[in-house]
C-alpha cells in the first residue's frame, strides 16, 4: 500500500549548487492511506445514528394518534441525536489532533486542578450508576501543554470506566509525582480488558463489544483522542488489566522543572 517516492531538488549553498534532498514520500502515502480509511470509517459509523434517527422520525409520524408511542420514539430519536453529535465532536478532536498544523496552547498546567475538574463533570454519570468516584495523590510539579486537551483526555479514561463498569462500583482516580514524571491513573472494577486486545483498543473505532459501546454512547475513538492527546505532550498511556477483576489506565506525562519553569514564567511576561 506504500510507495517510495525520491524526490531530488537542486539547493544553491552560498554560490554554489548542489544535488540533495533524497524526500522520502512513504510516510506521506501511509497518510494517505490512513485518512481514506477514517473517512470510509467514519461514513460507515454515521449510517447507524442517521439511519435511526430516519426510522424514528417516520414512526412518529406514523403512530400521531398514540401518545405513548409517540413519547417512546420521541425519546429514542433524542437518544440517537445526541450519539450522532458526540461522534462528530469526536471525529472533528481527532481530525484535528491528526492535522499537523494543529494550533496547540502550550502553558504551565496543573494538573492537579485538571483532574479535578474531570472528576466535577463525570459526577453526575457516575452518580446514575452509583458509582463511586474516589481520588487520591497531588502532583507538586506543573506539566507543559494544553489543559484543554488534558481534560479531554482524563475526561475520556474516567467516561470509559464508569461506562463499562457495574453499577455501585469504584473508580479510583491518582495522582502521582516522581523522578520527573506525573502519573494519572484511572482504575475500575469492570470487565477487564483480555490481553490480546489491549493494544488494540487505543485503535480508531475498535472496541471489544461494539453493541455495548454504542448502547451505552461510546463512538471508538475515546482512547485514540487520549493517545493522541499524551503523545503531543511526550507522554505515554498503558493499561493493567486482569479480564474480570478490571483495568488501569494510567497516563504518564514528564513535568517542568524548576529552571524551565522560571524560563516560561519569564517568556509569559514579556510576551
Ligand atoms: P468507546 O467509545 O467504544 O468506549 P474507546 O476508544 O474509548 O471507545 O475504547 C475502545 C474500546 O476499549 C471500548 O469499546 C471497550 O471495548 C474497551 N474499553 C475502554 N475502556 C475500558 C474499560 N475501562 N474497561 C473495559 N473495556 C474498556
Amino acid at each position: 500500500q506504500s510507495q517510495l517516492v525520491i524526490d531530488l531538488r537542486v539547493a544553491p549553498v552560498g554560490d554554489e549548487f548542489i544535488l540533495v534532498l533524497a524526500d522520502d514520500r512513504t510516510e506521506f502515502a501511509r497518510v494517505q492511506v490512513m485518512r481514506t480509511d477514517f473517512v470510509a470509517n467514519v461514513s460507515h459509523e454515521l449510517k447507524t445514528p442517521v439511519g435511526a434517527i430516519g426510522l424514528m422520525a417516520e414512526a412518529i409520524e406514523s403512530s400521531a394518534d398514540d401518545p405513548a408511542s409517540v413519547e417512546y420514539f420521541s425519546q429514542r430519536l433524542q437518544k440517537e441525536s445526541q450519539r450522532l453529535s458526540h461522534l462528530v465532536q469526536d471525529v472533528i478532536e481527532l481530525s484535528r489532533l491528526q492535522s499537523s498544523d494543529v494550533v496547540r496552547q502550550s502553558q504551565l498546567v496543573d494538573i492537579n486542578q485538571v483532574v479535578s475538574a474531570s472528576i466535577d463533570r463525570n459526577r453526575i454519570t457516575a452518580e446514575g450508576k452509583e458509582i463511586i468516584l474516589q481520588a487520591g495523590g497531588r502532583a507538586k510539579r506543573p506539566v507543559h501543554g494544553d489543559p484543554e486537551l488534558l481534560g479531554t483526555a482524563i475526561r475520556n479514561l474516567i467516561e470509559n470506566a464508569i461506562r463499562y463498569s457495574p453499577e455501585k462500583t469504584k473508580v479510583g482516580i491518582g495522582i502521582t509525582e516522581r523522578d520527573g514524571v506525573v502519573k494519572v491513573s484511572v482504575k475500575d472494577q469492570g470487565p477487564g480488558i483480555p490481553e490480546d486486545e489491549q493494544d488494540r483498543i487505543f485503535e480508531r473505532f475498535y472496541r471489544i463489544d461494539p453493541a455495548r459501546s454504542r448502547q451505552t454512547g461510546g463512538t471508538g475513538l475515546g482512547l485514540s483522542i487520549v493517545k493522541h492527546v499524551v503523545g503531543q505532550h511526550s507522554g505515554e498511556i498503558s493499561v493493567w488489566s486482569v479480564p474480570g477483576e478490571g483495568s488501569t489506565f494510567t497516563m504518564t506525562l514528564p513535568t517542568v522543572d524548576e529552571e524551565t519553569e522560571q524560563d516560561l514564567l519569564n517568556t509569559m511576561k514579556g510576551a
